[in-house]
């Protein structure tokens, strides 16, 4: 039961609508993997699974077994890649429920092969996407291994090398030089494949940045993450992108739950890092850092209160927050604030939050805290 006025609205329609708005950019080359890794951004990865496979999904993407575990068990019926491989003792899981594993080692073949031949699988049954290393230096097979790994899947009974991809470093710098080069590579790599005698149904190299800015990179799909959750990422360096008008699919509200007069010079919260220069009146909301609410906001951020923005003062505490109500006329107690979000004719982005925190929006969403409720609307 949740009855404390601290929730997030995902809109599925937001969702739907930022895959295919994301869909026609690449149509009809492209299919798209949605990533719905992090529990969806922090939007919840079964419902927003669902939803995406109601949109018409072709492929959805997560980083862990159990994260492609949690979607079968939603009935999600979508191919499902996971996208940094398996971990040692779950590759029986990974068949059992019909996931697509990334392959990045001579392990991961192995364990797979004995999965396949103790669940009793047809040859030639398990489909696997290489992810070769061309640059990020984190996850994926070394160019100098490739050879060897060619031999090892043609003499493989059950797997079979549906897809080839591998990761950029630094897409949404427009004018990065390792990009390039990482494209490059990413092209003799698949050259060499081909000419091994394989022909991987999948070649894939972009997320949101490489997308939207990149379409050299796109192959015949792409693995759209940030963008589906209505963000069109900061880019930077020599370029330019086309807006797409996405939207944000998550907000987070909460209400006034206490008010309170102060005067002159009284400080207010922990350490009074906050005085009031004036007669104020104070907000009192129930959300703070335990919730995922970046103690970056303290004294800096706003929030939204009868349309108007609305300062937050003093330091953000693990469940409270105070903002500084003196200029919003009639506010009172049970008005829904929003910290995300749209209200009257303003909005708070949660890019605003990232850029207190000096960190990235995915950081801000995925940080959102189970304890906040998810509420889905359309
Ligand atoms: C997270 C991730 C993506 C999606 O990245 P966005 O920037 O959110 O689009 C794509 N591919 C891989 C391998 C990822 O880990």
């Amino acid at each position: 039961m949740h009855t404390r006025p601290n929730w997030a609205e995902v809109s599925l329609s937001r969702l739907q609508h930022n895959f295919h708005t994301v869909r026609e950019l690449t149509a009809p080359q492209v299919t798209l993997c949605s990533v719905v890794k992090c529990d969806a951004y922090g939007h919840g990865v079964v419902r927003c699974s669902q939803a995406l496979e109601a949109a018409g999904a072709p492929w959805l993407g997560v980083t862990s077994t159990e994260e492609g575990v949690a979607v079968r068990e939603g009935q999600v019926k979508t191919p499902v890649l996971v996208m940094t491989g398996f971990w040692r003792g779950e590759e029986e899981e990974v068949l059992r429920h019909d996931l697509t594993p990334a392959v990045a080692s001579f392990e991961h073949l192995d364990a797979l092969e004995s999965a396949a031949e103790a669940l009793g699988r047809p040859a030639k049954s398990v489909p696997v996407h290489l992810k070769v290393d061309t640059g990020l230096s984190r996850l994926g097979l070394d160019e100098s291994e490739l050879p060897r790994f060619l031999e090892r899947l043609a003499r493989s009974p059950y797997i079979v090398l549906q897809g080839v991809f591998s990761h950029l470093a630094s897409a949404e710098v427009l004018d990065a030089a390792d990009a390039t080069e990482q494209i490059a590579r990413f092209r003799q790599i698949l050259a060499r494949i081909e000419a091994a005698g394989f022909s991987p149904t999948y070649r894939h190299l972009a997320n949101t940045a490489a997308t939207l800015a990149r379409p050299e990179t796109w192959n015949n799909m792409t693995r759209p993450g940030v963008a589906l959750y209505g963000y069109e990422l900061p880019f930077s360096g020599n370029g330019e992108v086309k807006p797409l008008g996405l939207k944000p699919v998550l907000a987070w509200k909460t209400r006034i739950i206490a008010t309170r007069d102060i005067a002159p010079g009284t400080r207010v919260g922990y350490n009074g890092a906050w005085t009031a220069p004036r007669a104020t009146r104070i907000g009192v909301i129930p959300v703070g850092y335990g919730d995922g609410f970046t103690r970056h906001l303290s004294s800096a951020g706003r929030v939204l209160v009868r349309g108007e923005y609305t300062p937050i003062v003093g330091n953000i505490s693990m469940d409270l927050t105070t903002v500084d109500l003196t200029a919003i006329a009639g506010a009172e107690i049970g008005d829904e604030v929003v910290l995300i979000g749209e209200q009257g004719k303003n909005q708070i982005l949660a890019t605003e939050h990232a850029r207190f925190a000096q960190t990235v929006v995915y950081e801000i969403l995925c940080g959102l805290s189970p304890r906040v409720p998810r509420i889905y609307t359309e």
